[in-house]
């Protein structure tokens, strides 16, 4: 067991919110922005500089100055409202992949993450946040997805959990399970990560093996599972499979839905917070505004309408007292439903689109085709010592390119050789010991101001 605090007072409060409607969503939203707002004037110098032109009371969250994620990392120190955490700490923590979703310093859990702008992240949810987060999961999520039908099938197969993700690091999705897998015996059991980086065939019998009652992963990776579980070599009878990290198309629910023959839902999620919005049975996703604030906004932070996607969101997290997220660049663009959603929840209905990276489908020396999936092969080379991002682009049936933007001051050609050594064990472990790695001299590119940055970008071969 774990020494986190119980989450019933906190999802007894959800459930209220929610009955309560609009009026009871915003007035919890709006005693939380100004606790979360006193805090960080009084304890994180990051703000107090930032904010130290304002008034102190009386101020609208729309007047005060957005933040980006280099701004924050650049100033973590200054930024955190606990002085005992530093970056220095947090960066020695992380080093240690045997760490991973172990409490930092007895209390906080932490996740590394390039985000939609490429530039990684360091995050650290004290506990508070995580106790928010694992109510929001169990009062709301739960509640909203799992009618009678979908937990007598969960029964059937033991409430077992699969989720389908980046390990190796302290990424935000496999982090949380294992946090959660180690709260008791039993979670330890039913839940298990299995990585988007092992060989497509190996993933396919280790998930038969396990036969899940839900299924979570990316839709890139949960659309290849389609295509297993139509060729009849994966066999899964899930009652639900959780789609997150990246935009799903109603096409895409719709193809997951036949295959699976389950119910298809999704979450909004960030490494900077970690359950913001979910699907309801309308395919909107609806924020937990009583705890998260989302502002879409046009690329000069003005207000984006209801009804027209935004150039990008501001994220607010009331819930994380440590590392205040307040009007936080996310970079997603938004769009909110006007009118009120059937399903008739009081929260926020909203839709998110962009956040997408591609499936490479490459040529083996057999003639075969691999399919890799990109957050597998760009967790490989974002984590090798140096590299500050990096981006990969299909350029043929059987090449690759490869663009890296290093870290200040490390050596670039043993870098460049430890990315590529990496690179060609990982492809040989896929079958793919023939591809040819094309060593690009130019950066990443990001197309826009706020365009997506892609780390994989597949452009098919001309033969289809
Ligand atoms: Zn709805």
């Amino acid at each position: 067991m774990d020494n986190f605090p119980s989450k019933w007072p906190v999802a007894l409060d959800l459930w209220r919110a929610e009955r309560e409607g609009a009026a009871g969503l915003a007035r919890r939203q709006e005693s939380r922005l100004a606790a979360l707002l006193a805090d960080a004037r009084g304890a994180s110098r990051f703000y107090q500089r930032l904010y130290g032109h304002l008034p102190a009371e009386g101020i609208a969250l729309g007047d005060l100055p957005v933040v980006t994620k280099r701004e924050l990392m650049a100033g973590f120190d200054e930024w955190v409202t606990d002085p005992g955490v530093t970056r220095a700490g947090v960066e020695a923590f992380i080093a240690n992949p045997s760490l991973i979703a172990a409490p930092f310093r007895g209390e906080f859990f932490v996740c590394t993450s390039a985000g939609t702008t490429g530039y990684p992240g360091l995050f650290v949810h004290d506990s508070g946040a995580i106790n928010v987060y694992r109510a929001i999961n169990f009062a709301r999520i739960n509640r909203a997805w799992f009618g009678v039908g979908t937990w007598l099938r969960m029964a059937q197969r033991g409430f077992r959990w699969a989720a389908v993700l980046g390990t190796g690091g302290h990424y935000v999705g496999a982090g949380w399970i294992e946090l959660e897998r180690q709260r008791d015996a039993w979670r330890s059991r039913a839940f298990r990560v299995f990585s988007v980086q092992q060989p497509l065939a190996e993933l396919v019998a280790g998930l038969n093996a396990f036969d899940p009652a839900m299924l979570t992963g990316y839709p890139s990776t949960l659309e290849l599972l389609v295509e297993e579980q139509a060729a009849g070599r994966l066999k899964l009878c899930p009652a639900l499979l959780e789609c997150g990290g990246e935009t799903l198309s109603p096409d895409a629910s719709a193809r997951m839905a036949a295959a699976f023959a389950c119910t298809v839902r999704s979450m909004y999620s960030a490494s900077e917070c970690l359950p913001m919005a979910f699907s309801c049975d309308h395919d909107w996703l609806h924020v937990n505004s009583d705890w998260v604030i989302l502002e879409p906004v046009d690329e000069d932070f003005h207000p984006t309408p209801p009804g027209e996607p935004s150039d990008t969101v501001l994220l607010t997290n009331l819930a994380n007292r440590l590392q205040p997220l307040i009007r936080y660049d996310l970079g997603d663009s938004v769009l909110v439903r006007p009118d009120s959603c059937p399903c008739g929840r009081p929260l926020p209905a909203i839709r998110v689109a962009g956040r997408h990276d591609d499936v490479l489908r490459l040529k083996a020396a057999d003639g075969r085709t691999v399919k890799i999936l990109p957050l597998a092969v760009g967790s490989v080379i974002d984590e090798t010592p140096g590299v500050h991002r990096s981006q990969l682009i299909q350029i043929g049936p059987a090449t690759i390119r490869l663009r890296l933007e290093l870290k200040a001051g490390v050596d670039g050609e043993k870098t460049w050789r430890d990315v590529i050594a990496k690179l060609d064990a990982y492809l040989a472990r896929q079958d793919l010991g023939n591809l040819e790695l094309v060593r690009a001299s130019e950066p990443p590119e990001q197309r826009a101001r706020f365009g997506k940055f892609r780390h994989v970008i597949a452009q098919p071969p001309a033969t289809g």
